[in-house]
């Protein structure tokens, strides 16, 4: 068995940090990306821009006259001279108000981005076209990248700084989707592209798109204003398994930022703080070693891995009763044998053991690994075990919270169309919800959180929430009540309901990246509420040891399974308006009742 649970020791343990010590390094900081904007967010910016601006004309003529490096480096203390400063409150407004307009102008980046992820519909470990399009775009725009984070092929940073001294700012969103949640966008009941084939029916395919346009409205006014810090994008790889964040907190890959703003996909534009609603977790495989046998000729020679699978579930069950009720766990036989006529000599059965404690979560499974152990006793088989992930409870930051609410306010929820209004109500006749009235037209506002919250999902955005200030943005790009993990959470993902949700998500995560650039108060409030309230009294309990290595050849098969037939679906921008114009789906949607067949 892997060594169970480990031991607390207090410490996050950060291997030498790579990827973000470059702030600070004078001959880093890159004045050619100054220039080279274009208005309509598509075309790259900053990139080549080298050399045209002020920048390279002064290089050359220092070459001239070997004064180079004296001379460059004066030019950097004269433009980037303006640290961080607080600025007027009028100062920040019309930044805002430049911010939102710069968000705007990037609608058509952000429908593109949104409906190419879409139709990469790639799951956890394999977002190979998702991550290499996100980072092209962000390498074109002057962004570093920095691939293969944490030993995870798929996962990376994206970093750019302007002036000295300034705050680091990352924003995270998830990429990966769920399987066989394929289905055409803008058709009201089931209809995959590909029957069997992935899909974005968690609605991953759009927090990047919210990031990326949002990153970049903030890089011109950082330019413009000469606003000095870093922005930080970073992918959720694997969230489904909950099997990113937590290697590359690990790793140290979040070392040297300030603070954290994840998006996440919702049906409301809306933030929280404190512990919210839902779990965190840990994702564990147990492994059981048998003997194989003839299963008719000779049952009595082997040793069924199958049944201590099947002994470990009927275990399992029979404690759930006696844990507490907030507690949730599920699992799947990921391996239960090959045929029936050979005894199994291996099987594997994959457990998600979730609670609301960092000390829950291992209480749960320490009492699974007691009864896999139990379970290997009873049929003479051996168990190991391997984690695949964790997720945090999550706890958000309240001074981050509030200043993001203030912009939540601001912008509103998107104005829909009566149109979108039948179309969002006919999805959720069809898949039964119990409410059924549309999208969200209120916001929701920021409440203090629940005293004892709810339990339900996770998320490892967790463990990112334990080493620096967090907080999640939701936006409204889904439908309300719908099951969640499920083809219907895809059918409006790549609609302009998601694209519009995408666009207020964007003007508010701008605008809170604003505030944490522009406002020293805040930035340190939100520490010292991070460090003399959020973890007073609980500090993060890391559930990976340095042994665990990312599960990154999961889905590999089912990728190479579906991909071949999925590429002929990716999504062209240079052809198409929209992802539903080249999958031929009108828009708006007149049919809104299924097709008897279809039910
Ligand atoms: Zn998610």
């Amino acid at each position: 068995m892997r060594s169970g649970p480990p031991a607390f020791d207090g410490r996050v343990t950060p291997p030498a940090a790579r990827i973000l010590g470059r702030r600070t390094s004078l001959g880093q900081v890159r004045l050619c990306n100054r220039g080279g904007r274009s208005p309509d967010g598509q075309s790259p910016e900053g990139v080549g821009s080298c050399g045209r601006g002020n920048w390279g004309r002064h290089q050359a003529m220092f070459r001239k006259t070997g004064l180079a490096i004296t001379a460059s480096l004066l030019t950097l203390v004269v433009a980037q001279g303006a640290a961080a400063a607080e600025i007027s409150a009028g100062k920040l407004k019309s930044l805002k108000a430049d911010a939102v307009a710069g968000v705007e102008s990037r609608a058509k980046l952000a429908q593109v981005m949104n409906d190419k992820i879409f139709s990469f519909g790639e799951l956890g470990f394999q977002e190979v076209e998702t991550s290499a399009y996100i980072t092209k775009v962000l390498e074109e725009n002057g962004f570093t990248i920095q691939r293969g984070v944490s030993g995870i092929p798929t996962a990376w940073t994206a970093t750019w700084t302007h002036g000295q001294g300034g705050p680091t700012i990352a924003l995270g969103s998830d990429i990966d989707c769920i399987p066989k949640a394929s289905q055409k966008p803008g058709v009201p009941w089931h209809d995959p592209i590909i029957p069997g084939a992935p899909g974005h029916g968690e609605g991953h395919n759009s927090g990047q798109a919210v990031n990326v346009v949002a990153a970049l409205a903030v890089k011109d006014l950082m330019v413009k204003q000469n606003i000095a810090g870093t922005l930080v994008l970073w992918p959720g790889v694997a969230e489904e398994l909950v099997a990113g964040k937590a290697y590359m907190v690990r790793d140290g890959v979040f070392k040297g930022v300030d603070a954290t703003i994840f998006t996440h996909v919702g049906a409301n534009l809306q933030t929280t703080w404190g512990q919210p609603s839902g779990t965190g977790l840990v994702s564990v495989k147990y492994s059981f070693h048998g003997e194989s046998a003839h299963s008719a000729g000779a049952p009595w020679r082997g040793r069924s891995a199958l049944d201590a699978v099947e002994l470990m579930n009927i275990g399992w069950n029979m404690r759930r009763e006696h844990l507490r009720p907030e507690q949730r766990s599920h699992h799947v036989i990921s391996d239960g044998g090959d045929q029936p006529n050979v005894v199994p000599s291996e099987a594997t059965v994959w457990y998600y053991f979730r609670e609301q404690t960092f000390d829950a979560i291992k209480k749960s499974w320490a009492i699974g690994d007691k009864i896999a152990k139990a379970a290997a006793d009873m049929t003479d088989t051996k168990v190991s075990s391997a984690i695949v992930g964790t997720a945090a409870p999550r706890h958000f930051n309240r001074p981050m919270a509030e200043a993001a609410q203030k912009n939540i306010e601001q912008v509103g929820l998107p104005k829909w169309t009566e149109d979108e209004q039948a179309f969002a109500k006919a999805v959720q006749k069809n898949v039964g919800s119990t409410k059924q009235e549309g999208l969200d037209v209120k916001l929701k506002g920021l409440k203090p959180p629940e005293e004892k919250p709810e339990s339900g999902g996770s998320d490892d955005i967790g463990d990112i929430s334990w080493i620096m200030p967090t907080i999640t943005i939701n936006y409204p790009s889904n439908i309300p009540d719908l099951p969640g993990h499920h083809w219907a959470n895809a059918i409006s993902m790549a609609t302009p309901i998601a694209h519009k949700g995408v666009v207020a998500g964007s003007k508010v995560v701008a605008m809170t990246t604003l505030d944490l650039l522009t406002q020293p108060k805040l930035l340190a409030d939100s520490k010292a509420y991070f460090t003399n309230v959020q973890t007073k009294d609980q500090k993060y309990v890391p559930m990976l040891s340095a042994a665990d290595k990312p599960q990154t050849q999961m889905n590999a098969n089912i990728m190479a399974t579906y991909r071949p037939e999925m590429k002929a679906f990716y999504y062209d921008p240079d052809k198409y308006g929209t992802y539903l114009e080249q999958l031929g789906i009108a828009w708006p949607v007149k049919t809104l009742t299924p097709p008897a067949a279809a039910k």
